[in-house]
């Protein structure tokens, strides 16, 4: 698939519409489609990286601002003092069906562990 393809790079684009809930020249975060809890937001990059899998050092930075930018929304959506969990799928046996690098953020509710 190629990037031009790229749901979330549509996304990026304002090509497909998303409720954006923070923004910055590197990141975009929004509300997932389908939430599997109470708040469920995907932290993208701006730049298209297939997976972490294909990440380079180079892109240290901006996986460093991901994980901060799931921090400051969690406090924002008040998930901070009851607790959250961010993951990130990667590849087939991971469960990744976007092919470009998100986190989830996730809360509200109380999650199991180990997922399925
Ligand atoms: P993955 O399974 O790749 O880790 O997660 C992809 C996520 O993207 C899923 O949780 C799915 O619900 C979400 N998603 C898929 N299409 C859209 C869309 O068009 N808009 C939004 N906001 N989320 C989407
Ligand atoms: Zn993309």
């Amino acid at each position: 698939m190629s990037i031009a393809d790229c749901l979330f790079c549509k996304i990026v684009a304002g090509e497909i519409l998303a409720d954006a809930v923070h923004r910055t020249e590197g990141l975009l975060a929004f509300r997932d489609i389908n939430p599997q809890a109470p708040v469920h937001i995907l932290i993208i990059p701006t730049e298209h990286i297939t997976s972490l899998d294909v990440a380079l050092d180079g892109h240290r930075d901006v996986l460093g601002e991901m994980m901060l930018a799931a921090r400051d929304i969690a406090r924002a959506e008040d998930l901070a003092d009851a607790g959250y969990r961010t993951v990130m799928n990667i590849g087939a046996d991971g469960g990744q069906t976007v092919h470009h690098v998100h986190l989830h953020l996730l809360g509200g509710r109380a999650l199991a562990w180990p997922p399925g």
